[in-house]
Formats: C-alpha cells, sequence, structure tokens
C-alpha cells in the first residue's frame, strides 16, 4: 500500500487535514490515538506500565497516572526513558496491526513526532507530508482549543522539531498559517490527495 507520513507542530492542522483525507478515502493510523488508548483504562499497555513502576503509575480506574509520570519524570529523566522502552514496542505492534487491516486508497500515518523519529520513519513510508504553520499561529489555535496557557504551549513547541527541520525533511507541505482560510486549506489538502491517489495507483503498492 502507498504510505504518507503526516506530521507537523501542535496546532499545526494536522488532524484537520488528517480527517479530509480520511473523507476523501485514506486509511488513518493516528500514533497518537494509539498510544492514548493503550494508556486508558484497561488498555494493552497498562500492564506492562504496572509491572515497570508499581501500582502508583495508575489511576484508580487503571489508566496511566499522568500527572504522577509527569512528575517523575521531570525529577528523574530516565523515567521517561523508562516509560518510552515500556510503550514504544507496544505502540509499534497495534501500528503495525492497523496498517495491515486497512483498506482505503493510501495509507497515511499521522505522527505528531515523525521529524523527531525520523530514522524510524523514513524508510517506512513513501512521502513525507508536513502541514506547516508559524509558530505564533500555533500558539493562538492551541489557546482556542485546549486550556493551555501560553507558556505551557511554548514549552511543548521547543520540545519538538524546529520548523526548518520539519520543512527539511518533507517531501510535501501544506500550508495552513494565519492566512489560510479553511476552505484553502481544503483545497490544498485535495490537490496532495489526488496526486497521492495517483502515486498510489502507479506504484502498484
Ligand atoms: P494539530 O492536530 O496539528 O495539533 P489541529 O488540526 O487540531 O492541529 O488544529 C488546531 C486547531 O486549529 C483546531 O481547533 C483546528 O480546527 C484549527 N485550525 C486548523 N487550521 C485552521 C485554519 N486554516 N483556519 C481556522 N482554524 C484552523
Amino acid at each position: 500500500m502507498f504510505k504518507i507520513g503526516l506530521t507537523g507542530g501542535i496546532g499545526s492542522g494536522k488532524s484537520r487535514v488528517a480527517d479530509m483525507l480520511a473523507e476523501w478515502g485514506a486509511s488513518l493510523v493516528d500514533t497518537d490515538e494509539i498510544a492514548r488508548s493503550l494508556t486508558a483504562a484497561q488498555g494493552a499497555a497498562m500492564p506492562a506500565i504496572e509491572r515497570e513502576f508499581g501500582p502508583q503509575a495508575l489511576t484508580p480506574d487503571g489508566a496511566l497516572n499522568r500527572d504522577w509520570m509527569r512528575g517523575q519524570a521531570f525529577a528523574d529523566p530516565r523515567v521517561r526513558l523508562r516509560l518510552e522502552a515500556v510503550l514504544h514496542p507496544v505502540i509499534g505492534r497495534e501500528t503495525e496491526r492497523q496498517a495491515a487491516a486497512a483498506k482505503g486508497s493510501y495509507l497515511v500515518f499521522v505522527v505528531p513526532l515523525l521529524v523527531e523519529s525520523l530514522a524510524r520513519w523514513r524508510s517506512r513510508v513513501d512521502r513525507i507530508c508536513v502541514v506547516d504553520c508559524d509558530p505564533e499561529t500555533q500558539v493562538a489555535r492551541v489557546q482556542q482549543r485546549s486550556g493551555l496557557t501560553e507558556s505551557d504551549i511554548r514549552r511543548i513547541m521547543a520540545a519538538q522539531a524546529a520548523r526548518a527541520d520539519r520543512l527539511e525533511a518533507a517531501d510535501d507541505v501544506i500550508v495552513n498559517d494565519a492566512s489560510t482560510s479553511p476552505e484553502q486549506l481544503r483545497v490544498r489538502a485535495l490537490s496532495l490527495h489526488d496526486r497521492w491517489l495517483a502515486l498510489a495507483s502507479t506504484t502498484g503498492r
């Protein structure tokens, strides 16, 4: 199957683009959503997390206790690596499972941190598509969407890849900045969708 890796910084608009592609017939595999469901109550990663960190890593209903984990990771950066060591293989297996079951005209992996793990993704996808947005618009959009403060948002952005590094890794770019209306975004996404459909049919994957 022809495969796209779709990425972009927080608030860039990648979920909006992904929803449109799905509406037009692409299959989506969303790694953030997979991570969330695996760490929700009774999620498949929870037994391994409890083995690694003990019962205090779980909320009373059995989900990942994110506040506790954040506190631990803040005190000791190795905690984050231990959590990733538990989570990454489980996320990887579920990602493969969903990809193998996909039936759409092509497959889109939605990966917020794709460029941060470029070595893993480059060989797994045919094209990397970046939804590009200026930092000020990212902050404004995320502020509107969530209860996060500006400094929270800037901290998240600082931990993500730089805009230039994302663009450097991109085969395709969808500009979705402050001057882009939802209709313009749709037109840009549709034009890439058409190109990918054509590529999907000629590569025969
Ligand atoms: P991401 O998934 O990259 O974090 P989203 O797709 O959730 O970003 O977009 C962030 C917010 O900005 C959402 O509320 C979305 O509806 C809004 N948004 C994205 N692009 C535009 C646009 N071109 N015009 C208006 N609002 C937009």
